[in-house]
């Protein structure tokens, strides 16, 4: 039994995505959540989904659908960050389909101040479920670690009551993912809480789950965002199996109740990504490493081709060979596509997930 066998193609919603991350969990694998910022990006991770038959989550940043929507809309008020959320959602749904591989369509962290997108991001989804009784997105994510847990739990349970009903899944952070990523700068943040402790991680629990059960949590254990040389902080994902045994202690249910989330995975070993998944992690977030493969098959093809690419027409060939084949972007983007694409295979590889639907 496969994962078309429990849920359909085509970006999932309500208890479907809870059907996949079971399926994930039951399995031992987990899924990477790929950043996409345009429709070249997300076609790449699609297309990689298809290659290795796997199950796909895109997410779009506060920045990076600010980007899908283009550099040049004002955002002063998230304005072009809910739009571009918006396409990159009403994209990957028309698409998806078309690869045949499910999707979870997810949006990345929201601080406090960035709310109003959030905001706007949920107005979208209720306006989708009045029409198609889903939301447009799968789920989103609220990352209000920065504030003190019992507000971050509040604020977490306020908007979870609106999302729960429509379907949409929630993901949120306790705990610090350290660094710096799209303009979220945590290099700062003390060593404590860099390492979420389980009866945080229970309090989460408790308040969400009688809300409903779609939801999962970015706890930390020492992650952190972009890649570094080795530093100080030591990734400790057994504090992963921690939370798990707490919360199953506690509530006398199943094994493994929770659904976690690794962020900041970029440059983490295969050790450390297996002992994470095999304690229950169902998403792992990949954006530094697929930037960097992105920009790799640019780069090479027109340093190869720099002779031809410097003026439309003339190369070592003869002054008068035209180089249009060269300098459609369908040639050189599609060059990181490629690239890009074999990355997403890599960081489905070394979670598992290939070879599932
Ligand atoms: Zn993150």
């Amino acid at each position: 039994m496969g994962v078309l066998d429990i849920v359909p193609a085509g970006v999932l919603t309500g208890d479907n995505v809870r059907k996949l991350f079971d399926y994930a969990k039951e399995n031992k694998f987990a899924i990477p959540a790929i950043n996409v910022t345009s429709t070249s990006t997300a076609n790449a991770a699609l297309e990689a989904a298809r290659d290795i038959k796997s199950p796909i989550i895109l997410q779009v940043s506060q920045g990076g659908a600010a980007y899908f929507a283009g550099k040049g809309l004002a955002n002063d008020k998230q304005q072009a960050s809910i739009i571009g959320a918006i396409t990159a959602a009403q994209h990957v749904r028309l698409v998806a389909k078309a690869y045949g591989v499910p999707v979870v369509m997810h949006s990345d962290h929201c601080a406090e101040k960035l709310l109003p997108w959030f905001d706007g991001m949920l107005e979208a989804d209720e306006a989708y479920y009045k029409e198609h009784q889903e939301p447009l997105f799968s789920s989103h994510m609220l990352d209000l670690s920065e504030d003190p847990k019992e507000k971050n739990i509040e604020i977490c349970a306020k908007y979870f009551k609106r999302m729960a009903p429509i379907g949409l899944w929630l993901e949120m952070e306790i705990g610090i993912t350290g660094g710096e990523e799209d303009g979220v700068d945590n290099t700062g943040a003390d060593n404590a809480s860099l390492y979420t402790q389980p009866e945080d991680v229970y309090d989460v629990y408790t308040t969400l789950s009688k809300i409903g059960p779609n939801f999962s949590i970015a706890a930390a254990f020492g992650n952190v965002h972009g890649v570094y040389k080795p530093g100080n902080v030591k990734l400790l994902p057994d504090l992963l199996g921690k939370h798990q045994k707490y919360v199953q202690e506690k509530e006398s249910g199943s094994d493994k109740p929770l659904y976690l989330v690794f962020h900041g995975g970029s440059g983490s070993s295969k050790d450390e990504i297996s002992t994470a998944v095999g304690h229950g992690v169902v998403k792992m977030n990949v954006d530094t490493d697929t930037q960097f493969a992105y920009l790799t098959g640019i780069r090479d093809f027109i340093l190869k081709k720099k002779d031809y690419l410097a003026t439309q027409v003339g190369n070592p060939e003869g002054a008068d060979k035209p180089n249009k084949k060269l300098y459609d972007p369908r040639v050189w983007v599609r060059e990181g596509e490629k690239t890009l694409s074999e990355r997403i295979k890599v960081a489905c590889q070394d979670l598992g997930n290939v070879d599932r639907l």
